[in-house]
Protein backbone atom coordinates (compact mmCIF):
# COMPACT_ATOMS: atom_id res chain seq x y z
CA UNK A 1 0.00 0.00 0.00
CA UNK A 2 1.22 3.55 -0.83
CA UNK A 3 0.19 6.90 0.35
CA UNK A 4 -0.91 8.62 -2.70
CA UNK A 5 -2.22 11.85 -1.66
CA UNK A 6 -2.63 14.11 2.07
CA UNK A 7 -5.30 16.99 1.98
CA UNK A 8 -5.58 19.73 4.58
CA UNK A 9 -8.80 21.27 5.89
CA UNK A 10 -8.68 23.85 8.19
CA UNK A 11 -12.58 24.39 9.26
CA UNK A 12 -14.77 26.43 11.04
CA UNK A 13 -16.97 24.03 13.25
CA UNK A 14 -19.24 25.68 15.40
CA UNK A 15 -17.29 28.16 17.41
CA UNK A 16 -13.96 27.04 16.45
CA UNK A 17 -11.32 26.12 13.93
CA UNK A 18 -10.41 22.11 13.27
CA UNK A 19 -7.46 21.20 11.23
CA UNK A 20 -8.56 17.74 9.68
CA UNK A 21 -5.74 16.08 7.56
CA UNK A 22 -6.89 12.97 5.35
CA UNK A 23 -4.28 10.47 3.92
CA UNK A 24 -5.34 8.42 0.75
CA UNK A 25 -3.77 5.16 -0.62
CA UNK A 26 -3.82 3.36 -4.21
CA UNK A 27 -5.77 0.80 -2.02
CA UNK A 28 -8.76 3.27 -1.30
CA UNK A 29 -8.47 2.95 2.15
CA UNK A 30 -8.03 6.77 3.49
CA UNK A 31 -8.13 8.05 7.42
CA UNK A 32 -8.21 11.09 8.95
CA UNK A 33 -6.64 13.34 11.71
CA UNK A 34 -6.54 16.14 13.60
CA UNK A 35 -3.99 18.54 15.02
CA UNK A 36 -4.17 20.19 17.75
CA UNK A 37 -2.55 23.61 17.41
CA UNK A 38 -5.62 25.93 18.37
CA UNK A 39 -5.43 29.23 16.85
CA UNK A 40 -2.39 28.70 14.78
CA UNK A 41 -4.00 26.16 12.46
CA UNK A 42 -2.35 27.29 9.35
CA UNK A 43 0.83 27.06 10.44
CA UNK A 44 0.38 23.48 11.02
CA UNK A 45 -1.71 23.37 7.70
CA UNK A 46 1.83 24.43 6.03
CA UNK A 47 3.49 22.07 8.08
CA UNK A 48 1.29 19.40 6.86
CA UNK A 49 1.77 20.60 2.94
CA UNK A 50 5.89 19.94 3.83
CA UNK A 51 5.73 16.45 4.63
CA UNK A 52 3.44 15.69 2.25
CA UNK A 53 5.98 16.47 -0.43
CA UNK A 54 7.84 13.34 0.49
CA UNK A 55 5.27 11.32 2.27
CA UNK A 56 3.47 10.78 -0.90
CA UNK A 57 4.42 6.93 -2.22
CA UNK A 58 5.28 5.96 1.33
CA UNK A 59 4.05 2.81 3.31
CA UNK A 60 1.40 4.02 5.40
CA UNK A 61 2.24 0.56 7.27
CA UNK A 62 5.41 1.70 8.25
CA UNK A 63 3.70 4.51 10.52
CA UNK A 64 6.27 4.08 13.61
CA UNK A 65 9.33 4.31 11.07
CA UNK A 66 7.58 7.41 9.47
CA UNK A 67 7.11 9.17 12.69
CA UNK A 68 10.68 9.22 13.44
CA UNK A 69 11.34 10.43 9.99
CA UNK A 70 9.06 13.00 10.02
CA UNK A 71 10.52 13.98 13.65
CA UNK A 72 14.04 13.87 13.25
CA UNK A 73 14.65 14.70 9.64
CA UNK A 74 14.84 18.53 9.44
CA UNK A 75 17.74 19.18 12.05
CA UNK A 76 15.55 21.61 13.01
CA UNK A 77 13.31 18.58 14.89
CA UNK A 78 10.49 18.83 17.37
CA UNK A 79 8.32 21.91 17.87
CA UNK A 80 4.87 22.24 18.92
CA UNK A 81 4.15 23.09 14.78
CA UNK A 82 5.58 20.09 13.82
CA UNK A 83 4.70 17.99 16.15
CA UNK A 84 0.47 18.85 15.73
CA UNK A 85 1.33 18.27 12.14
CA UNK A 86 2.89 15.08 12.99
CA UNK A 87 0.08 13.96 15.36
CA UNK A 88 -2.59 14.09 12.63
CA UNK A 89 -0.80 12.43 9.97
CA UNK A 90 0.01 9.38 12.64
CA UNK A 91 -3.70 9.60 13.94
CA UNK A 92 -4.97 9.31 9.77
CA UNK A 93 -2.45 6.43 8.92
CA UNK A 94 -3.55 4.38 12.41
CA UNK A 95 -7.08 5.14 10.65
CA UNK A 96 -5.92 3.53 7.40
CA UNK A 97 -4.07 0.46 9.29
CA UNK A 98 -7.06 -0.03 11.41
CA UNK A 99 -9.35 -0.15 8.39
CA UNK A 100 -6.72 -2.26 6.45
CA UNK A 101 -6.30 -4.95 9.28
CA UNK A 102 -10.10 -4.45 10.00
CA UNK A 103 -9.98 -4.06 13.33
CA UNK A 104 -10.46 -1.05 15.69
CA UNK A 105 -7.72 0.74 16.29
CA UNK A 106 -6.69 -0.10 19.73
CA UNK A 107 -6.29 -3.17 18.66
CA UNK A 108 -2.84 -2.24 17.35
CA UNK A 109 -2.04 -0.98 20.68
CA UNK A 110 -2.46 -4.01 22.71
CA UNK A 111 -6.71 -4.39 22.66
CA UNK A 112 -8.78 -2.46 24.80
CA UNK A 113 -8.25 -2.66 28.87
CA UNK A 114 -11.77 -1.62 30.04
CA UNK A 115 -15.58 -1.96 28.31
CA UNK A 116 -15.68 1.86 28.30
CA UNK A 117 -14.25 4.91 28.59
CA UNK A 118 -15.13 7.55 31.75
CA UNK A 119 -15.23 11.38 30.62
CA UNK A 120 -15.17 14.49 32.73
CA UNK A 121 -17.29 17.23 32.63
CA UNK A 122 -16.44 21.29 32.73
CA UNK A 123 -18.76 24.02 34.03
CA UNK A 124 -17.90 27.64 33.58
CA UNK A 125 -20.26 28.86 35.82
CA UNK A 126 -19.66 30.92 39.08
CA UNK A 127 -21.37 31.51 42.49
CA UNK A 128 -25.21 30.20 42.75
CA UNK A 129 -24.77 29.03 39.01
CA UNK A 130 -22.26 26.84 39.77
CA UNK A 131 -23.71 25.11 42.65
CA UNK A 132 -26.57 24.16 40.26
CA UNK A 133 -24.25 23.29 37.43
CA UNK A 134 -23.19 21.11 39.95
CA UNK A 135 -26.08 19.49 41.15
CA UNK A 136 -27.45 18.71 37.29
CA UNK A 137 -24.07 17.31 36.59
CA UNK A 138 -24.26 14.94 39.67
CA UNK A 139 -27.59 13.96 38.95
CA UNK A 140 -27.26 13.10 35.68
CA UNK A 141 -24.27 10.65 36.90
CA UNK A 142 -21.12 12.94 36.31
CA UNK A 143 -18.83 11.77 39.40
CA UNK A 144 -16.18 14.06 37.57
CA UNK A 145 -16.04 18.13 37.33
CA UNK A 146 -13.72 20.68 36.71
CA UNK A 147 -14.43 24.18 37.29
CA UNK A 148 -12.75 27.15 35.90
CA UNK A 149 -11.64 30.70 37.66
CA UNK A 150 -14.12 33.58 38.64
CA UNK A 151 -13.46 37.11 37.53
CA UNK A 152 -15.25 40.35 37.86
CA UNK A 153 -14.18 41.83 34.99
CA UNK A 154 -13.89 38.92 32.53
CA UNK A 155 -16.32 39.63 29.49
CA UNK A 156 -19.57 37.47 29.01
CA UNK A 157 -19.43 34.74 26.90
CA UNK A 158 -17.79 31.98 27.06
CA UNK A 159 -13.88 32.18 25.87
CA UNK A 160 -14.56 31.02 22.34
CA UNK A 161 -16.95 33.81 21.86
CA UNK A 162 -14.43 36.28 22.93
CA UNK A 163 -12.20 34.78 20.38
CA UNK A 164 -15.22 35.27 17.66
CA UNK A 165 -15.94 38.84 18.75
CA UNK A 166 -12.10 39.56 18.64
CA UNK A 167 -11.53 38.01 15.35
CA UNK A 168 -14.43 39.88 13.93
CA UNK A 169 -13.72 43.28 15.53
CA UNK A 170 -10.24 43.24 16.39
CA UNK A 171 -8.97 43.44 19.86
CA UNK A 172 -11.26 45.37 21.72
CA UNK A 173 -8.60 47.03 24.76
CA UNK A 174 -11.37 47.74 27.26
CA UNK A 175 -12.97 44.67 27.67
CA UNK A 176 -10.26 41.97 28.05
CA UNK A 177 -8.81 42.88 31.34
CA UNK A 178 -8.00 40.28 33.51
CA UNK A 179 -6.21 40.36 36.89
CA UNK A 180 -4.96 37.19 38.39
CA UNK A 181 -5.24 37.99 41.49
CA UNK A 182 -8.81 39.40 41.86
CA UNK A 183 -9.82 35.91 40.60
CA UNK A 184 -8.27 34.24 43.53
CA UNK A 185 -11.12 34.93 45.97
CA UNK A 186 -14.10 34.66 44.52
CA UNK A 187 -13.04 31.72 43.02
CA UNK A 188 -11.37 29.55 46.60
CA UNK A 189 -14.85 30.93 47.89
CA UNK A 190 -17.22 29.39 45.36
CA UNK A 191 -15.30 25.96 45.33
CA UNK A 192 -15.00 25.93 49.08
CA UNK A 193 -19.51 26.26 48.96
CA UNK A 194 -19.47 23.74 46.63
CA UNK A 195 -17.83 21.26 48.89
CA UNK A 196 -20.08 22.51 51.75
CA UNK A 197 -23.36 22.23 50.41
CA UNK A 198 -23.06 19.35 47.72
CA UNK A 199 -20.54 17.16 49.79
CA UNK A 200 -17.10 14.91 49.17
CA UNK A 201 -18.35 12.17 47.13
CA UNK A 202 -17.23 13.35 43.65
CA UNK A 203 -13.88 14.69 41.83
CA UNK A 204 -13.75 18.55 41.73
CA UNK A 205 -11.16 20.09 39.91
CA UNK A 206 -10.07 23.36 38.39
CA UNK A 207 -8.56 24.76 34.99
CA UNK A 208 -6.36 27.91 35.92
CA UNK A 209 -5.03 27.65 32.48
CA UNK A 210 -1.58 29.14 33.55
CA UNK A 211 -3.05 32.19 34.78
CA UNK A 212 -1.23 32.61 37.78
CA UNK A 213 2.70 32.65 39.60
CA UNK A 214 3.84 30.80 42.12
CA UNK A 215 3.05 33.22 44.56
CA UNK A 216 -0.56 33.61 43.43
CA UNK A 217 -0.95 29.80 43.35
CA UNK A 218 -0.11 29.35 46.96
CA UNK A 219 -2.06 32.29 47.89
CA UNK A 220 -5.25 30.51 46.28
CA UNK A 221 -4.76 27.24 47.32
CA UNK A 222 -4.43 28.57 50.71
CA UNK A 223 -7.81 29.90 50.65
CA UNK A 224 -9.20 26.51 50.70
CA UNK A 225 -9.07 23.64 53.25
CA UNK A 226 -7.13 20.81 51.83
CA UNK A 227 -8.87 18.29 50.47
CA UNK A 228 -11.21 20.86 48.81
CA UNK A 229 -9.80 20.33 45.31
CA UNK A 230 -8.85 16.90 43.67
CA UNK A 231 -6.95 18.45 41.00
CA UNK A 232 -5.75 21.72 40.00
CA UNK A 233 -5.06 21.89 36.00
CA UNK A 234 -2.06 24.21 34.59
CA UNK A 235 -2.18 27.01 37.49
CA UNK A 236 1.35 28.15 36.04
CA UNK A 237 3.22 28.07 32.67
CA UNK A 238 5.25 24.51 32.07
CA UNK A 239 8.36 25.93 30.49
CA UNK A 240 10.39 25.57 33.80
CA UNK A 241 9.78 22.26 35.64
CA UNK A 242 11.62 23.61 38.14
CA UNK A 243 9.09 26.21 39.20
CA UNK A 244 6.39 23.45 39.40
CA UNK A 245 8.90 21.85 42.22
CA UNK A 246 9.01 25.17 44.38
CA UNK A 247 4.96 24.92 43.80
CA UNK A 248 4.96 21.74 45.03
CA UNK A 249 6.89 22.44 48.41
CA UNK A 250 3.99 24.96 48.81
CA UNK A 251 0.64 23.25 48.04
CA UNK A 252 -0.43 20.45 48.38
CA UNK A 253 -3.45 19.22 45.53
CA UNK A 254 -2.43 16.90 42.57
CA UNK A 255 -1.48 18.73 39.52
CA UNK A 256 -2.56 18.13 35.84
CA UNK A 257 -0.08 19.27 33.73
CA UNK A 258 0.86 18.24 29.74
CA UNK A 259 -1.63 19.56 27.53
CA UNK A 260 0.60 21.91 25.65
CA UNK A 261 3.67 19.21 25.45
CA UNK A 262 4.76 18.24 22.18
CA UNK A 263 6.74 15.12 22.14
CA UNK A 264 7.98 12.33 25.07
CA UNK A 265 10.65 14.74 25.93
CA UNK A 266 8.58 17.07 27.66
CA UNK A 267 7.01 14.91 29.86
CA UNK A 268 10.10 13.05 31.65
CA UNK A 269 10.98 15.86 33.89
CA UNK A 270 7.31 16.14 34.90
CA UNK A 271 6.93 12.21 35.02
CA UNK A 272 10.45 11.70 36.85
CA UNK A 273 10.77 14.26 39.26
CA UNK A 274 6.70 14.12 40.99
CA UNK A 275 5.51 17.27 39.24
CA UNK A 276 2.43 15.78 37.60
CA UNK A 277 -0.09 13.30 39.21
CA UNK A 278 -2.52 13.38 35.96
CA UNK A 279 -1.17 13.66 32.55
CA UNK A 280 -2.93 15.82 30.45
CA UNK A 281 -2.02 14.39 27.04
CA UNK A 282 -3.12 15.55 24.07
CA UNK A 283 -2.70 12.94 21.26
CA UNK A 284 -3.36 15.81 18.51
CA UNK A 285 0.15 17.68 20.11
CA UNK A 286 2.10 15.24 21.45
CA UNK A 287 2.85 13.45 18.42
CA UNK A 288 -0.59 11.23 17.75
CA UNK A 289 -0.38 7.34 18.82
CA UNK A 290 2.99 6.74 17.93
CA UNK A 291 4.06 9.06 20.71
CA UNK A 292 1.32 8.86 22.96
CA UNK A 293 1.56 4.78 23.95
CA UNK A 294 5.16 5.96 25.14
CA UNK A 295 4.30 8.81 27.44
CA UNK A 296 1.63 6.31 28.59
CA UNK A 297 4.09 3.75 29.67
CA UNK A 298 6.50 6.38 31.03
CA UNK A 299 3.77 7.26 33.52
CA UNK A 300 2.40 3.42 34.16
CA UNK A 301 6.19 2.83 35.22
CA UNK A 302 5.78 5.83 37.81
CA UNK A 303 1.63 4.77 38.87
CA UNK A 304 0.27 8.27 37.21
CA UNK A 305 -2.88 8.30 35.04
CA UNK A 306 -3.67 9.73 31.68
CA UNK A 307 -6.22 12.32 32.19
CA UNK A 308 -6.61 13.29 28.15
CA UNK A 309 -6.80 17.15 27.27
CA UNK A 310 -9.30 16.77 24.42
CA UNK A 311 -10.80 20.11 23.30
CA UNK A 312 -11.87 20.07 19.18
CA UNK A 313 -13.98 17.49 17.70
CA UNK A 314 -14.80 14.01 17.22
CA UNK A 315 -11.29 12.86 15.29
CA UNK A 316 -9.22 13.55 18.61
CA UNK A 317 -11.81 12.19 20.20
CA UNK A 318 -12.10 9.00 18.41
CA UNK A 319 -8.19 8.94 18.74
CA UNK A 320 -8.40 9.78 22.57
CA UNK A 321 -11.20 7.29 23.21
CA UNK A 322 -8.91 4.41 21.56
CA UNK A 323 -5.58 5.52 23.22
CA UNK A 324 -7.75 5.61 26.61
CA UNK A 325 -9.50 1.90 25.43
CA UNK A 326 -5.70 0.42 25.58
CA UNK A 327 -3.91 2.07 28.26
CA UNK A 328 -3.97 0.58 31.89
CA UNK A 329 -3.10 4.23 33.31
CA UNK A 330 -6.15 5.88 32.83
CA UNK A 331 -8.26 8.09 34.99
CA UNK A 332 -11.23 10.23 32.75
CA UNK A 333 -11.16 11.75 29.32
CA UNK A 334 -11.82 15.58 29.07
CA UNK A 335 -15.67 16.25 26.63
CA UNK A 336 -16.86 19.35 25.60
CA UNK A 337 -20.02 18.30 25.20
CA UNK A 338 -21.92 17.75 28.64
CA UNK A 339 -25.38 18.69 30.33
CA UNK A 340 -23.65 22.04 31.03
CA UNK A 341 -21.82 22.86 27.48
CA UNK A 342 -22.58 22.19 24.00
CA UNK A 343 -20.40 24.29 21.71
CA UNK A 344 -20.70 22.95 18.74
CA UNK A 345 -17.37 20.91 17.62
CA UNK A 346 -19.31 17.93 17.12
CA UNK A 347 -21.86 18.85 14.20
CA UNK A 348 -23.23 15.99 12.33
CA UNK A 349 -23.57 17.67 8.91
CA UNK A 350 -19.83 17.92 8.63
CA UNK A 351 -18.89 13.97 11.00
CA UNK A 352 -21.96 11.92 9.77
CA UNK A 353 -20.46 8.85 11.48
CA UNK A 354 -19.17 9.76 15.11
CA UNK A 355 -18.56 7.93 18.43
CA UNK A 356 -21.46 8.75 20.61
CA UNK A 357 -21.77 9.57 24.64
CA UNK A 358 -23.85 7.70 26.83
CA UNK A 359 -24.28 9.18 29.80
CA UNK A 360 -20.54 10.09 31.10
CA UNK A 361 -18.87 7.95 29.22
CA UNK A 362 -17.85 6.32 25.55
CA UNK A 363 -18.94 2.94 24.66
CA UNK A 364 -15.66 1.71 23.44
CA UNK A 365 -16.16 1.03 19.58
CA UNK A 366 -15.92 -1.75 17.20
CA UNK A 367 -15.50 -0.39 13.86
CA UNK A 368 -12.30 -0.81 11.93
CA UNK A 369 -10.22 2.33 12.23
CA UNK A 370 -11.10 5.15 14.28
CA UNK A 371 -14.58 4.89 13.40
CA UNK A 372 -15.59 8.70 12.10
CA UNK A 373 -16.90 9.80 8.75
CA UNK A 374 -16.27 13.25 6.92
CA UNK A 375 -18.07 15.08 4.69
CA UNK A 376 -15.26 15.71 2.63
CA UNK A 377 -17.32 17.31 0.08
CA UNK A 378 -19.08 19.71 2.81
CA UNK A 379 -15.83 20.79 4.29
CA UNK A 380 -14.38 21.76 1.73
CA UNK A 381 -17.05 24.36 0.99
CA UNK A 382 -16.49 25.43 4.23
CA UNK A 383 -14.29 28.40 5.25
CA UNK A 384 -11.72 28.94 7.33
CA UNK A 385 -12.57 31.76 9.44
CA UNK A 386 -8.96 33.90 11.26
CA UNK A 387 -9.71 33.74 14.75
CA UNK A 388 -7.25 34.38 17.95
CA UNK A 389 -7.44 32.93 21.39
CA UNK A 390 -8.32 36.44 23.60
CA UNK A 391 -5.52 38.87 24.00
CA UNK A 392 -5.74 39.34 27.33
CA UNK A 393 -4.05 42.65 29.86
CA UNK A 394 -4.16 43.76 33.44
CA UNK A 395 -5.27 47.07 34.53
CA UNK A 396 -1.98 48.24 33.62
CA UNK A 397 -1.83 47.18 30.09
CA UNK A 398 0.63 44.60 30.64
CA UNK A 399 -0.09 40.96 28.46
CA UNK A 400 -1.41 38.37 30.71
CA UNK A 401 -1.73 34.74 30.26
CA UNK A 402 -4.99 33.26 28.25
MG1 LIG B 1 -6.42 22.98 30.37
Amino acid sequence: MKITDIKVYPVWVGSRNQLLVKIETDEGIYGWGEAGLSFRELAVAGAVRHYREWLIGRDPMQRGALWQEMYRSQYFEGGRVLTAAISAIDIALHDIVGKALNVPIYQLLGGKQRDYVPCFATTGAHGDRLIEDVKLLLAEGWNVIRTVPSHPQRMSGSPMNVATQQARRGPQPGDTTWEPRDSIGPTAADLVRVREELGGDFVLGIDYHHRLNVAETASFCRRMPSGTLDFIEEPIRDETPEAYEALRRMVDIPFAIGEEFSSKWAFVPYIERGITDFVRIDISNVGGFTEAMKVAGWAEAHYIDLMPHNPLGPICTAATVHLAAAVANFSWLEVRVSPTEQLGFYDETIFPVQLKLEGAHFPVPTDPGLGVEVDEAYVARQEFKFAEAPHLRKRDGSYTNW
